[in-house]
């Protein structure tokens, strides 16, 4: 993940074509897909992978983290894809 330069570098939930940058830890917390698949990121790539992706939720180890309600607070929030419709 991230660019060669080191200025774009971000969590492994940023999807490629979410311009937004990350926000807090880059291993804030982990989200499990709906296929079992485990990713981590930071609050704000999490936060709108989880609006995003079918099946998804996070870690149980996450809820004991103090940013776990944060993430679900935002991905309530976000429509599915929100980089698409530029938020
Ligand atoms: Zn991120």
């Amino acid at each position: 993940m991230g660019s060669p330069d080191g200025l774009t570098r971000r969590c492994a939930a940023a999807d490629e074509g979410d311009p937004t940058p990350c926000e807090g830890p880059l291993a804030a917390v982990v989200i499990v897909t709906g296929d079992g698949t485990q990713i981590t990121g930071c609050v704000q790539h999490s936060a709108r992978q989880l609006a995003s992706m079918k099946g998804a939720r996070l870690h149980p180890m996450a809820a004991l983290l103090p940013w776990a309600l944060d993430v679900y607070c935002r991905a309530a929030e976000l429509p599915p894809f929100p980089w698409q419709i530029g938020l």
